[in-house]
This record gives C-alpha cells, structure tokens and sequence, in this order.
C-alpha cells in the first residue's frame, strides 16, 4: 500500500517521499484509515514498527483539514513520550512530515532552559511533543495552554507507567477540558496500562502489530555464553575480528557504562556513552557522533537509549541481559528497522541464564548459541545443575558452591551465587 494512495495532501506526500517512505508499514496501514476516521487507537505496535507516522500523519492531515482557531497560540495536538531523546525524535519526524505545511511542532523535556522552550511556545505551537515532567513546569509557568487541545497521543505508554509518571499524567488531564481524539501506543500491556485506557481512550478501535513483524524476519538473534568478567575482552575481541563499524551496547549499570568505556578506549576502540548521568547536550553530541561513524560504539542504558532511532543500525549488544524480558524487545527494536537486516548479540553470563529463558519464552524460540574460542564459560553445566537442585553443601558460611569462582578471589561473585542458591533452597521449601 503506497503512501500516494492514501489521499494526504500533497504537502505530505512530497515530503514524505522525502523521508524515502514508498510504502506503508503494517502499523501505518492498520492504523492510518482508523485514526483518520477520527477514532481513538489502543494500539500494541513496539519502537522500530513506523508508529510515529502512524499518529503523526493522521494528526497532520486533520490540522491541515480543519481551519484553525481564533486563538493561534494554543496548542492543538499533544504527544506524551517518557524520555527525553524519544521526544526530541518524535518532534525531528514531524519537523520532516510538516515541512511544506505552515504547521510547526515543538519538543519540551528537561535538561534544557525553560526560557528557550518559554520562547518558542510564545509564538505558538500546532504540534507539542513533550515529556510529562517538564510539560507540567510550563502548564504551571502559563507557558502553554491545553485548553484548545484536539489530538492528544501517549507514545511508549508502557514506558511511562514504569518511570512512574502514571500522576503527571492525571495532573496534565486535569488541565484539559476538551475530548481530544486520543491515541495511546504501547509494546506491553499490564492491568495498570488497561486502566490508563479505559479513562483515556473512547471506544477505541484495537490495532495490533505482532512481535514476528517486529523481529523475527530481520533481526538474527545470537547468545554467546561467557563469564560475567570476561565480557569486555570479548566485546573488543568480536569488534575487531568481525569488523563490526556500529554497535550499539546496552548495559544495566552507568557504573558498567563509565568502565566500558574505559575498557574499550584501552583497546584503541572509540566508544560514547548515553546514560541518565550525562547532560542533555552531552548525549545528543554522542549519538550525532555514534550516527556520523565518528564512533564505533554508544554505550547505553535502557531508559536513555529508549526509542532512539539510528537508521541502518547493525548490531545491538546486550553486555548485559536485561532486568525485564520485555526490555530485551526494546533493545533489540534499534536494529532491524523498517525491513532492514539486524544483529542482536547478547553476552550471558551463568547467573543471567534465568532471564535468557524468560526473554526465550517471550519472543517465541530458542536463540542460537555461539561459544566463542577462548571464551567458553567455567563450569556453567554444574551451575546450571546447582540451580535446579537442592544445594549441596550444609555449611553456608564456610563454603561456596563452586570452589573455582573462589580460586580466582572473586568474592562478590561468590556471594552472588550463594544468594541465587540461597533462594533456591529457600523456594523449594514453600
Ligand atoms: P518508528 O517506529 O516510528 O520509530 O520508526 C522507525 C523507523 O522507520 C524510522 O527511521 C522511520 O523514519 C522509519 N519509517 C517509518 N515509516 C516508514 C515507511 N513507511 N517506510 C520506510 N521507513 C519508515
């Protein structure tokens, strides 16, 4: 289904020929007729599926259509996203669909002045993308008004009920009095997030993109098993031996991000960082630098990392595996966008096994392994055993259930699993 056939004005046609769009994707096709009908969408589609055009173009095409108000300094569509970089994403499409419009879009989030922000909002904005937080400080400021508001989108709403924003949300809906036509896209759903829908959508229409559309076609999907304090030997390794130009790596810790980096460095690879820690300026300087080749690899954590889009990214590395399974959905959406190939590579250690078979379940099938030379974990088939039975030992405080972890003075990591044994005994007991 090509983007001609679906009756937006030219505007939007030239301009999205522009952005190299020909045909829709399947969020794009499902979704598009209904939301131009006017109707509110709960729709399951993840970052990397083309949701943005999803709402967006709808939304364009109904400003363009209805003749504006009185009142030019009012904002008449709100997209909520969760982070900051997500925003600034959204708000970079739209700037490419509206183009050859007279619309104008904004993105608002924190880290940066409220007076910039303050000043663009003065000469009014059709299209607000903003994250909760820092819209709240302007509705306080009197900076924007969302009295007139007619199109309203929550974007990874799933995200945003996890980083708690759940009351900004009902503080910024508390200062909207018009029903807006709403639209609210989400990669999970929870009891919490049907409950989000049912105050904010109206009979909504349901539009589903399943996870295969997602990954399975593009995305090949590699698990190296590996000792936890090996892996960023093997990182360097693998760069250099298979020449991968850009990697995006994702790691749990900003504490794990800062000694990557160093690590890395030490191997003559240049690497950037994007985790919570780092200023607003700072992270948009390293994905510019990331997206130019300037360096091979960003280094990231899962919420500053969160729907950032890197055309043509080849190879996603879980350093770490998640915390949640979902996540590894999210991680490994950054690659293998829009039809193109990916690689998603995740380095497990024995104690992130248990997370392996969760993100197994979720996505459907088994990942193929790889044990690469040299790097073949150290007793893994007995820790693997040691898990799923009793322990074997009495005398906890005396002993660790694997006298080599022991050996190599790694007392931590002794602990670790002394607690993943503890908890075992612990479970088999109930
Ligand atoms: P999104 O899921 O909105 O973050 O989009 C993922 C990527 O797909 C972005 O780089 C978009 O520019 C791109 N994209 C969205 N729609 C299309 C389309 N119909 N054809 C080609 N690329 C697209």
């Amino acid at each position: 289904m090509s983007f001609s056939s679906q009756n937006f004005s030219p505007e939007i046609v030239k301009a999205l020929s522009e952005c190299g769009y020909e045909k829709l994707t399947p969020v794009q096709q499902k979704a598009i007729p209904l939301a131009r009908k006017g109707h509110d969408i709960l729709a399951n589609a993840q970052t990397g599926t083309g949701k943005t055009a999803a709402f967006a173009l709808p939304i364009i095409q109904q400003l363009l259509d209805k003749t504006k108000d009185n009142n030019h300094f009012q904002t008449r569509a709100l997209v909520l996203a969760p982070t900051r970089e997500l925003a600034a994403q959204i708000a970079q499409s739209i700037e490419d669909y509206i183009k050859y419009t007279s619309l104008s879009v904004a993105a608002i989030y924190g880290g940066v002045k409220m007076s910039s922000q303050v000043q663009k909002l003065k000469n009014g904005v059709d299209i607000l993308v903003a994250t909760p937080g820092r819209l709240i400080e302007h509705l306080d400021e009197k900076s924007v008004s969302l009295q007139n508001l007619e199109f309203l989108v929550f974007d990874e709403a799933d995200r945003m009920l996890d980083m708690g924003f759940i009351s900004s949300i009902e503080t910024i809906m508390s200062g909207v009095s018009t029903k807006p036509q709403t639209m609210l896209f989400s990669a999970t759903f929870s009891p919490q997030m049907n409950k989000l829908a049912a105050e904010m959508l109206n009979q909504p229409k349901r539009v589903s993109v399943t996870q295969e559309n997602v990954t399975a076609d593009t995305v090949a999907h590699v698990v190296y098993p590996v000792d936890q304090e090996r892996k960023n030997e093997m990182l360097s390794e693998l760069i250099g031996r298979k020449n991968w130009k850009q990697v995006l790596v994702f790691v749990n810790y900003k504490e794990t991000a800062n000694m990557l980096l160093k690590e890395l460095k030490l191997d003559g690879i240049k690497a950037v960082l994007c985790h919570g820690d780092k200023a607003q300026s700072a992270r948009r300087r390293a994905l510019d630098e990331f997206k130019e080749g300037k360096a091979r690899v960003m280094i990231a954590t899962d919420v500053a990392a969160r729907g950032l889009d890197i055309k043509g990214l080849p190879h996603v590395v879980n350093f770490d595996m998640p915390f949640l399974a979902e996540d590894y959905v999210h991680r490994i959406g950054r690659t293998g966008r829009a039809g193109q190939k990916g690689h998603a590579v995740s380095f497990v250690s024995r104690e992130e096994e248990l997370t392996l078979q969760q993100v197994e379940s979720l996505i459907g099938h088994t990942i193929r392994r790889v044990e690469q030379a040299g790097y073949e974990p150290k007793n893994r088939d007995a820790l693997l055993q040691k898990m799923h039975s009793k322990p074997a030992f009495k005398n906890r405080k005396t002993r660790t259930n694997n006298p080599s972890d022991a050996s190599q003075g790694s007392a931590e990591r002794s602990a670790r699993l002394r607690n993943i044994v503890r908890n075992k005994a612990t479970g088999a007991k109930k």
